[in-house]
């Protein structure tokens, strides 16, 4: 019977539940870049109203705050469409899907939000009128395809 000293038991325990929570909760962390002030968007919360999560540049800049979930959700989907053309090997996806892609799909735990996002895209630019503009992460892996369209 092992005693309480046993290493194995030790390192069964969970990490700190309010610490992972709190790490997790902006999906987006690091990834938005404002446009109007060349800044990345960094979490934050309306204090004076019910705590709603935001992404925020700070009074400094003109670019309003954009609801977490709002913008979380809107890229999620994104995310999921091209996921979803990955795996069914879609003839109608846009670029194509490459050996690279599929392989980086097929690695991604599809039950992990973040590693969806980051899966997806590089960083997600947000124009001076709220507007989200992915960098997809297939776009710049494909420089032949990705021949900077006007968007
Ligand atoms: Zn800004």
């Amino acid at each position: 019977m092992s005693g309480l000293c046993d290493t194995t038991l030790i390192r069964e325990q969970p990490a700190s539940p309010a610490a992972s929570l709190t790490d997790d909760e902006w999906l987006l962390r690091g990834m938005l870049r404002c446009l109007a002030c060349q800044r990345p968007m960094i979490p934050a919360r309306w204090v004076d109203q019910d705590g709603t999560r935001v992404y925020s540049c700070g009074p400094a800049c003109p670019q309003r705050d954009l609801v977490a979930a709002e913008i979380e959700d809107h890229l999620f989907l994104g995310a999921l469409i091209r996921d979803a053309m990955v795996a069914t090997r879609c003839s109608d996806a846009d670029p194509p899907v490459s050996p690279d892609e599929l392989d980086r799909w097929r690695a991604t735990d599809a039950y992990n939000r973040r590693a969806v996002l980051e899966t997806a895209f590089a960083w997600v630019e947000i124009t001076a009128t709220g507007q989200a503009r992915p960098e997809w992460q297939h776009d710049l892996r494909q420089p032949s395809v990705a021949a900077q369209t006007p968007r």
